[in-house]
């Protein structure tokens, strides 16, 4: 067993009110919410924070002149003002956050509102294709647009080791000086691996602007701006414990003109803004450090327990586990085969077990898995109990099958 899948008492201790908090956990002792990279649970705190709202201050922003509307305004930019702050920001008075109702939207309004404008015939720009569709098509769509125009802009895969990490030897090899963009990640949302953007910086030079897809980032592990140097983050609030339909750009707004979403976006998602103020609120006290601690440790756990399974195997990100390492250490997303059960039947089996998983493809882009496979992907309030119940389950399977 890795010393990773091994949780100190000290977290258990911590870990076991927090799960309280969530009223759907609490409400299905009996069942396992393990599918928290598709979209997380709420606390009651975020619940209350929007039933507080549309009860005592419900409004249209930026409109009236009475004193709910001024309320709503004013919570929509202290909510602007939590993320800088949750995100480390270290120039507020320069960057913009826009909301958007996810990571699809954000990422595509940068490609089509900012970099559209910024390419220019010869540029190149640098992309991740084994990692989310969502971080691959709006780059394409506007290499397309371009070309529409006459402008010839290339598009460069992002290298890959085999362990799913990216290859930062051949990444170097890449860049050029007309290398004017970096599609990053910063947890793989498939093979659960962080994808340690830090270096990318480093490889890339000073000039180079690195857009982060933070969608299983934010609220697992601590973020900060400045430590990583990216110039956009994106990322869904439904993943990070917020309504769905929120989501926030955060655009650095150094490198380039500023980021401004093109048109007229009309009223805002206030009760979903209100909910991921709300939300940001709950993670930074319960600890986004400890946060990670806990989803590594289920998911080391979860790992070693599936290695030792002949039957199944475990994408990405081996070599790390193995070591101990926290160069590409995984976060609590394990995607694994079954070798003779389909993955799809293995999701269904689980299902009428209690167990809540994702069987498919993850909306991978055109490099990624050609099969379908199982993500386990866990939060703060999943349980070693869980884990230990569901590897019995895989067990029973492995010898059966
Ligand atoms: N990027 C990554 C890494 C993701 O995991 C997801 C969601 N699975 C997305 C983008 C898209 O997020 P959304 O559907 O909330 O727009």
């Amino acid at each position: 067993m890795t010393v990773l899948s091994v949780l100190p008492d000290e977290l258990r201790v911590w870990q076991a009110p927090l799960r309280d908090e969530f009223p759907i956990i609490a409400a299905n002792p009996g069942l396992a919410y393990l599918d928290s990279a598709a979209t997380a649970q709420k606390p009651q705190a975020v619940l209350d924070a929007v039933q507080t709202y549309l009860t005592t201050g419900n409004a249209n922003a930026g409109r009236g002149t009475y004193p709910w509307a001024n309320r709503t305004t004013a919570l929509i930019e202290h909510a602007r003002d939590r993320l800088r702050a949750f995100l480390g920001d270290p120039e507020p008075d320069r960057s913009g956050v826009h909301f958007v109702s996810g990571t699809t939207e954000g990422l595509r309004a940068i490609a089509r509102d900012w970099l559209a404008g910024v390419l220019r015939d010869g540029d190149e720009i640098i992309v991740p294709f084994a990692d989310h569709a969502a971080n691959t098509e709006p780059w394409q769509e506007a290499v397309r647009l371009l070309a529409g125009r006459g402008v010839r802009v290339h598009i460069r895969s992002m290298p890959y080791d085999p362990a799913h990490d990216y290859d930062n030897a051949r990444l170097a090899a890449m860049i050029t000086e007309r290398t004017r963009f970096i599609a990053t990640t910063h947890v793989h949302h498939v093979y659960g691996g962080d994808m340690n953007v830090s270096r990318i910086r480093a490889v890339a030079g000073p000039d180079v602007v690195i857009c982060l897809d933070a969608a299983q980032g934010v609220g697992h592990l601590p973020l900060s701006v400045a430590e990583l140097d990216v110039d956009f983050v994106v990322f869904s609030g439904h993943k990070a414990m917020a309504l769905p339909g929120t989501g926030a750009v955060w655009a650095r707004n150094r490198r380039g003109p500023r980021f401004e979403p093109a048109g007229w976006s009309g009223t805002p998602n206030t009760a979903g803004i209100v909910s991921l103020t709300a939300a940001l609120d709950w993670l930074e006290r319960a600890g986004v450090d400890r946060i990670e601690r806990w989803t590594v440790a289920l998911g080391a756990r979860l790992t070693d327990g599936l290695r030792r399974l002949p039957a199944y195997e475990v994408l990405g990100c081996q070599r790390s586990l193995a070591a101990d390492s926290v160069v590409q250490q995984r976060h609590g997303i394990v995607t694994f085969r079954h070798r003779r059960i389909g993955s799809n039947d293995l999701g269904f089996i689980l299902a009428a077990e209690g167990f809540m998983v994702r069987a498919d493809g993850h909306c991978q882009a055109e490099q990624g898995e050609e099969t379908a496979s199982v993500r386990v992907s866990v939060h703060v309030y999943n349980t070693v109990e869980e884990i230990d119940r569901l590897l019995e389950l895989l067990e029973r399977l492995d010898a059966e099958a």
